[in-house]
């Protein structure tokens, strides 16, 4: 599918991923997000600046917590009149080395909302002037063990309410590896999976990928029906835009790969406690018209 089969959605209950100005890569305005919320039917949203640990990554010390859960809190004071409810979250940078900060960071502030992803730093493998030669001779569960051996430890540390874009290295990677090998090996990813349902943490299907070299969701349709057969229950969605034009972008795709995969339901933890949204019906309905045809 083209990604110009896509475009921003309207009349969903939740976007659980955006950057703005208080990220480093991203300069939109919390209220221009809130505007497009309220104009096209989005009721609530999540404001999920990065929080980096390395300090050669460039969220490290960007924005203080302090002046990220202002905005937030104002912002969500301010536009609640118009039916819109804004969380005040973050996306926190996850490499197995840096789990005691993660978790002292997380211990010392709270947050309505957490996702835990894992990028590609400055030292990676997957970096564009070195992954041709990273990739070349090497099956595909040795070109992926780097990213998903971190992404297994922050499913596994528990500490996050939702795991974020599990399989984003398929963008560094779509040059040489096509990301329809990545959905043919299910076997590489259900440890992950298997880490999220043990902990109760939910997956995302991240939509950003539908604008982005792999032109699918991270992760794919079949991925995210395999996470619901190992007994998977807990699960987001969102846009990850940087920009005003990638708000809500391809999430009815996002809603569609859950209904289809079998969820009613986006759920999980906010801070502590457990939460629930309705996939809106129409979603569900067509799930069901194409299981039966
Ligand atoms: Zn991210
Ligand atoms: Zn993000």
């Amino acid at each position: 599918m083209a990604a110009s089969a896509f475009g921003q959605a309207s009349d969903l209950p939740l976007d659980s991923h955006l950057h703005t100005d208080l990220s480093p890569d991203s300069d939109v305005p919390i209220d221009v997000y809130a505007d497009q919320a309220v104009e096209r039917g989005i009721t609530e949203i999540a404001i999920t600046d990065h929080v980096d640990f390395d300090p050669r990554y460039p969220a490290y010390d960007y924005a203080s917590y302090a002046d990220r859960e202002r905005v937030a809190r104002d912002a969500a004071e301010r536009w609640a009149s118009q039916g819109l409810a804004i969380r005040f979250g973050c996306e926190l940078t996850y490499e197995r080395r840096y789990e005691d900060a993660v978790r002292d960071h997380l211990r010392r502030h709270r947050y309505d909302f957490t996702i835990g992803s894992v990028h590609i730093g400055p030292l990676s493998p997957y970096g564009t002037d070195r992954v041709g030669s990273f990739v070349s001779g090497r099956p595909l569960a040795e070109v992926l063990a780097p990213y998903f051996d971190d992404v297994e430890g922050a499913a596994r540390s528990g500490l996050f309410d939702t795991l974020g874009h599990l399989d984003f290295v398929k963008r560094y990677l779509a040059a040489h590896v096509p990301p329809s090998e990545l959905a043919a090996a299910p076997e590489l990813y259900e440890p992950i999976l298997r880490a999220l349902v043990e902990t109760g943490t939910a997956l995302e299907v991240n939509v950003s990928g539908l604008r982005q070299a792999p032109l699918e969701t991270y992760p794919a349709e079949s991925i995210v029906a395999l996470y619901r057969d190992l007994g998977g229950t807990r699960l987001t969605t969102g846009s990850d835009a940087h920009r005003p034009d990638w708000f809500a972008f391809g999430l009815d795709e996002g809603y569609r790969i859950a209904a289809s995969a079998g969820f009613r339901v986006l759920a999980f933890r906010r801070g502590r406690d457990p939460v629930t949204v309705g996939i809106p019906e129409r979603f569900v309905e067509r799930a069901s018209a194409g299981r039966g045809g």
